[in-house]
């Protein structure tokens, strides 16, 4: 059952970091949460969490927000094999990029052509 071993050495590390960050945006949204809707929330428990997140996803303008879905994706693609590696050029996406978008899919290179390319298909 082991897949075959990944082109980022320390992602096991990478994984860790992003759940225990994870963790800390969570306990602070639904802190946040609390105060906000005070009035609504009983103790609902655990299984309250993705139904609260969805919830301030929708409500909240917050970066806490925009950084929990980012790690959210960046998990999944940990899962799919697929975290860290440029989809255009398949070469791997620097580390200090990772750092900040976590969930990133392109290289800096590929994504400012991605995006040339974007602007150019929408005017
Ligand atoms: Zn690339």
């Amino acid at each position: 059952m082991k897949k075959n071993a990944s082109n980022v050495p320390d992602i096991r590390k990478v994984k860790q970091e992003l759940l225990e960050r994870r963790q800390e945006i969570q306990e602070d949204l639904m802190r946040l949460y609390k105060e906000k809707f005070a009035d609504e929330v009983q103790d609902q428990g655990d299984q309250a969490l993705t139904s609260t997140m969805e919830l301030l996803s929708s409500s909240l303008q917050d970066s806490r927000v925009e950084e929990y879905n980012r790690i959210v994706r960046a998990l999944d693609m940990i899962e799919d094999g697929t975290y860290g590696i440029c989809v255009d050029c398949h070469e791997p996406i620097s580390e200090k990029r990772l750092k900040s978008y976590p969930n990133a899919t392109r290289c800096i290179l590929c994504q400012e052509t991605y995006e040339e390319r974007e602007r150019e298909g929408v005017s």
